[in-house]
């Protein structure tokens, strides 16, 4: 199967590594798109994912790349599927489709309605949580099940408790693992861990994280996934100023410790969110390799 790689590593305690990409709107993202891949293939990450939007042309853009990083790349894919604005049959045709071009590996999510979809409601009776995605592929057989997770609470649960509550449930419907959205502050994201563990969550918990390498990015993290800024950080990105070369090195450098912290205290891998871009993987890379963390063949 595709996706024994991702559980192989996990049960057998490697770190895994992956990269997330979002389906570009040009041919010239595209183009950059596949640049960023075939830099990123040496690295041998256990899978590359694709996100989904909540609708248009993006989303066959999604199918496209998803198939060509196996066909094109050799890589592992796992495709994001989202439910929002499909109905059960859609999503059983999804998968079809993706087995057809051997894809088994699907991080299953509800997803946010974008401008074009509005105030989404679910058609009566169909798809309306994370959760009825993970049960639909499932029943249809799909090898490897993915699902999010907020070490600082989804922006809609009243309480982390609560929210832990439902990532239970799709944990307890077959996610294999689960992939955080991305924070900066890893005690942060070993309490999230903790707290799962005492309900009774068992399945690897891998953390998200971007790299920083724009100055104001990381005030655009924060308003999109409420995610909480080390003062620490922000002062060092404070004092570049307008020197964009400085302010990559400080956000790199913050990744790359970052990431090794959470490697040394547990973590089962790192999920990186590239933003479509090569680079700053490959420089954090460069640095757990340095430092023992990683090698292309995981021994
Ligand atoms: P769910 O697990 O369904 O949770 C959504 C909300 O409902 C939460 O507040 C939860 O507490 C609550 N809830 C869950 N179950 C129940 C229930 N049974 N009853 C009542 N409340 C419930 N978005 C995209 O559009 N496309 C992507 O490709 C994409 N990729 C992502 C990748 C990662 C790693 C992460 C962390 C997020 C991604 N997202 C993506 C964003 C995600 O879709 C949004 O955060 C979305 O708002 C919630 O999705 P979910 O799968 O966590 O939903």
């Amino acid at each position: 199967m595709i996706t024994d790689r991702i559980k192989e590593r996990l049960y057998r305690g490697l770190p895994v590594f992956s990269f997330e990409f979002f389906p570009p709107k040009t041919a010239q993202g595209e183009a950059a798109l596949r640049a960023a891949l075939k830099k990123l293939v040496p690295l041998q990450p256990a899978f590359v994912s694709v996100t989904y939007g909540a609708g248009g042309s993006a989303r066959a853009t999604t199918r496209k790349i998803v198939c060509s990083i196996r066909q094109d790349y050799g890589l592992t894919p796992m495709a994001h599927l989202t439910c929002i604005g499909h109905t059960y049959d859609e999503i059983r045709e999804l998968i079809r489709q993706y087995r057809e071009c051997g894809i088994t590996g699907i991080l299953a999510l509800r997803g946010d309605p974008d401008r074009e979809s509005g105030d989404w409601q679910p058609p009566p009776g169909g798809p309306k949580y994370a959760l009825d995605v993970v049960r639909t592929a499932r029943a249809a057989g799909v090898d490897t099940v993915a699902v999010a997770g907020y070490p600082e609470k989804h922006p809609e649960a009243p309480d982390l408790e609560t929210d832990l509550r439902f990532l239970k449930e799709k944990v307890d419907a077959g996610a294999d693992f689960v992939i955080t959205q991305l924070f900066f502050n890893n005690d942060v994201y070993f309490e999230f861990v903790r707290r799962a563990r005492e309900i009774g969550v068992t399945v690897p918990i891998i953390p998200g994280i971007m790299p920083v390498t724009r100055a104001g990015q990381i005030e655009k993290f924060h308003q999109l996934s409420g995610c909480v800024i080390p003062r620490r950080l922000v002062k060092q990105l404070e004092a570049c100023g307008d020197d964009g070369d400085r302010v990559r090195e400080i956000g790199l450098a913050y990744c790359a410790a970052q990431c090794m912290d959470l490697l040394r205290r547990g973590a089962p891998g790192i999920h990186f969110f590239t933003l479509n871009q090569s680079r700053a993987c490959r420089t954090v890379f460069a640095v757990l390799h340095s430092m023992g963390f990683w090698d292309a063949e995981g021994e």
